[in-house]
């Protein structure tokens, strides 16, 4: 089912006097497609579980509307939305087993969408097999690890067949391994029912990894939309460059003139179409970084890192914004250590410059 957000705001009173009102959500336009994972990203406090609560109707907005397919549901109350919830803290019951908490939802169905038991139990099987959890019917909540009470709370939403999915950070209990595993059984799940989903996450990684699309947000406005690798590889601006990435994107204090990109006083490309100015912010990707003996970014090297696969490199420069910078380079490509210093050149498709008081995209430098 498509998902339509149309000028969504919502405003919530200020609890201080003379404080102004918090906008929560501000004029959120988006068409979810049909079938799609989105997921919605961005930190403590950006909008997204209200966000959430807008598309489940446990909240109204203050302006705006959502459309489920043609269906306007604005003001439908949230039992007749026909929205999947599931929450961080799983929510179940906790004296009921494992079946009664997957089958709670179909007893409440009154005139003719009543089901007989044999339908109940049919449906509520069903469900279980799909989360994997079936073997464990008879069992009550306490009785479960993190990650098998998560499944059960996830066939419960999805036992009425929801129109959509709503997961409000459904894996911030588990620990790593479990995150990992519940993660991918969540997309598994989501694709074999094709049911259109929206995940709520201030965990760039997990976004990243199970999103058909993500919208990045922050301070209740929307900052981009697009497929993982696209927001990742163009970032619109500023914040998102930082928000996303692992280690972080490097953060220089850089100029332009005459058609030269500096850092400090290390000339390191050439941006022909960019006009002069006097402070621009450079931002550079850890794996932007290309050890080269001539490479035009000198720094000075702190401690090399050996993760395997990867190694990362420590260094400073007098131009960074950062403590320090960190280059991730592939574990064959040596870099000197017995040099106090080392040289890079930057791949242009990793560096960004941005407007250091806007964090605007002044362009790509890629050429
Ligand atoms: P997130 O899910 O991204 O952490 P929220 O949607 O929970 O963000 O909150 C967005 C903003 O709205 C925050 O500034 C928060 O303090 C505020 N807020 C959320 N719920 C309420 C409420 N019921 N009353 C007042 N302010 C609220």
């Amino acid at each position: 089912m498509k998902v339509t957000l149309q000028n969504l705001t919502k405003t919530y009173p200020s609890r201080t006097k003379g404080a102004p009102d918090v906008v929560a959500v501000n004029d959120f336009s988006f068409e979810i497609p049909d079938g799609e994972l989105i997921g919605l990203l961005g930190p403590s406090g950006c909008g997204k579980s209200t966000t959430l609560h807008l598309l489940s109707g446990l909240q109204k907005p203050t302006d705006g509307k959502i459309f489920f397919g043609d269906d306007e549901v604005t003001n439908l109350p949230a039992e007749h939305r026909g929205v999947g919830l599931v929450f961080q803290n799983y929510a179940l019951y906790p004296h009921l087993t494992v079946y009664q908490n997957i089958v709670f939802p179909l007893q409440n169905l009154r005139g003719k969408d009543k089901l007989t038991k044999e339908q109940m139990k049919e449906k509520a099987t069903a469900a279980a097999k799909l989360v994997q959890i079936e073997d464990y019917m008879d069992r009550k909540p306490a009785e479960l690890s993190g990650g098998q009470q998560q499944r059960v709370a996830i066939a419960r939403a999805l036992v009425k067949m929801p129109r959509i999915l709503l997961l409000d950070e459904p894996l911030s209990n588990l620990d790593a391994r479990l995150r990992l595993q519940t993660r991918e059984e969540i997309r598994r799940i989501q694709k074999e029912t094709g049911i259109t989903t929206v995940f709520v996450t201030h965990d760039q990684e997990e976004a990243m990894s199970i999103s058909d699309r993500i919208v990045v947000m922050k301070d209740g406005v929307v900052q981009q939309i697009g497929k993982p690798q696209q927001v990742y590889d163009q970032p619109a601006n500023l914040f998102v460059a930082t928000f996303l990435g692992n280690p972080p994107i490097n953060l220089f204090s850089g100029s332009v003139k005459a058609g030269k990109l500096y850092i400090d006083k290390d000339c390191i490309m050439d941006v022909p179409a960019l006009p002069d100015r006097t402070f621009v912010t450079v931002a550079v990707r850890p794996e932007g970084f290309v050890p080269a003996a001539d490479g035009a970014l000198c720094c000075k090297l702190q401690r090399v890192e050996i993760m395997g696969r990867d190694v990362s490199v420590v260094c400073s420069h007098p131009g960074s914004i950062n403590s320090v910078v960190r280059a991730i380079i592939r574990a064959e490509k040596s870099v000197n250590t017995a040099n106090a210093e080392v040289h890079f050149s930057l791949d242009a498709r990793k560096v960004f410059l941005f407007d250091p008081d806007s964090g605007a995209r002044l362009d790509t430098v890629a050429q």
